[in-house]
């Protein structure tokens, strides 16, 4: 696995977080969060909202793991259509559910507005540009059901991608208007100032070490004191250790790296995502690009496991800018990093009740900036006695993945898997005499 890098363009360029402590003493509080990004944080700031006192504690840093490290492509909905969740979860349950996943972004963009959280928050679109044919008749179904939803979305002819993002290799697309994107670091070091001007407690370098139960309350261990609440939630996703075992298990964690180019020629720039926006192709393993606020184009994909993002484990990076970007032949590379995704099998973020008051959420499958600031408020919402009738997301029994490890093997299988099947779908659209 690679450890998380502090390295990254977003920890280069963020403002600084707040200054934090280790937990150094007992604490009490209404509510204790496990994990300092945007699940823990959300759940963290809507729970102050509510007049709950909050005590948060991080391993590391607020956002210095996945919450910092992302695409900063906020993203709505879910991989799944309108239609099958709903198929899924039944009329009523399953509008309320697309409707909250669509407005994922709403959550976002207003709690940036409202805290007045400095991070180059951008609503210009989100764009999925389609690897094949076939892909783009599956993204028009979709967007015709989220059209019906009344959704701000559209289809773009093959030209029409190119000229929004720079590429000629697509056979055409979907504009999400929702969607956008942000500094991730400096999103995830707002909220936790947010989260601190509400009141709350942020403990660093403060692992949770032991989960025990006595009278009514919750108390966790870390090695410079401990925290009791009646109501803990977990928000360590896919960094969870063994403090949970079972909530581990539950996921299947997937390195993905990203690669920042220097600041692109102003030529350069006229070309690549003039209006701004962020991208994500329909690849297996899919390929996501936005700029960033000096003009890096930032590019992430499939990252390798057991080896850290770098020059040299970065090799498909390159080769995946020359392909997607001829005109910038020569662009040289200023930044790798890389963090760890949360997948679950049935590609839906996790809402758990692990016992009374003990709460998680996890799983976003790679569209967490959206999804867990979600699940933050939905976590908050349950703690604070929301019945799970009216929760927006069901609270779903927690399934370990039976033979964990072996699905960790299986993960690096279907990484290999889909890379051929990306490979076959790229050679048809050449023998078809399409355009990538
Ligand atoms: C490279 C990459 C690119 C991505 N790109 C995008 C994107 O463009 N758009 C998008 O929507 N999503 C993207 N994602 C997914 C998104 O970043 C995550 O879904 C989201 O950040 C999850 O937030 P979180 O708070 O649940 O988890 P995290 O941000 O990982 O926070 C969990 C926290 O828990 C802490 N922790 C763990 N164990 C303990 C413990 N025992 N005690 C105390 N603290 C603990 C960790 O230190 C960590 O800070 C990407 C992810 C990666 C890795």
């Amino acid at each position: 696995m690679p450890p998380a890098s502090s390295q990254s363009l977003w920890a280069a360029t963020a403002a600084a977080g707040p200054a934090l402590a280790p937990l150094a003493a007992a604490q009490r509080a209404d509510a204790a969060v496990i994990g300092a990004g945007y699940t823990g944080l959300s759940a963290a700031l809507h729970l102050g909202a509510a007049g709950r006192s909050v005590v948060v504690l991080e391993a590391a840093a607020p956002g210095e793991r996945a919450s910092g490290l992302n695409g900063g492509q906020v993203i709505p909905g879910l991989k799944a259509t309108p239609d099958e969740l709903e198929e899924r979860f039944g009329s009523e349950r399953g509008a309320r559910l697309v409707a909250a996943a669509g407005a994922g972004p709403d959550l976002v963009f207003d709690l940036i507005r409202r805290h007045d959280i400095d991070c180059d928050a951008r609503r210009s679109g989100w764009i999925q540009p389609a690897t094949s044919e076939a892909a783009l008749r599956q993204l028009a179904a979709g967007a015709a059901q989220w059209l019906r939803r009344g959704a701000a979305v559209e289809m773009l002819t093959a030209r029409a991608v190119a000229d929004l993002t720079g590429s000629q290799r697509y056979y055409g697309g979907l504009l999400d208007r929702r969607g956008g994107t942000i500094q991730p670091l400096a999103y995830a070091r707002g909220l936790a100032h947010a989260v601190l001007r509400g009141g709350g407690r942020i403990f660093v370098h403060s692992p949770a070490q032991r989960l025990s139960r006595a009278a009514r309350e919750w108390r966790i261990d870390t090695p410079g004191g401990s925290v009791t609440a009646p109501t803990v939630i977990v928000a360590t996703n896919a960094y969870s250790g063994p403090l949970i075992g079972a909530l581990r298990r539950s996921i299947v964690t997937v390195p993905s790296f990203q690669v920042a180019t220097t600041p692109l020629s102003p030529a350069a720039r006229a070309t690549i995502l003039p209006g701004g926006q962020a991208a994500s192709d329909t690849r297996h393993l899919l390929r996501y690009f936005r700029l960033d606020a000096d003009g890096r184009l930032v590019l992430g994909a499939r990252g390798t496991f057991g080896a850290e993002p770098g020059p040299g484990s970065c090799r498909y990076h390159y080769r995946a800018v020359r392909e997607l970007f001829p005109q910038l032949d020569g662009v040289t590379f200023e930044y790798h990093w890389g963090g760890l995704v949360a997948m679950t099998r049935d590609h839906l973020p996790h809402l758990h009740e692990l016992a009374p008051g003990l709460l998680a959420g996890l799983g976003y499958n790679g569209r967490g900036v959206a999804m867990a600031t979600l699940m933050g408020r939905l976590l908050a919402q349950r703690a604070l006695g929301m019945s799970d009738s009216e929760l927006a997301f069901p609270v779903m029994p927690l399934r370990p993945i039976p033979f964990h490890g072996g699905a960790r093997l299986a993960a690096r299988v279907a990484i290999q898997y889909f890379r051929t099947l990306d490979l076959m779908t790229r050679t048809c659209g050449r023998l078809r005499g399409g355009t990538p």
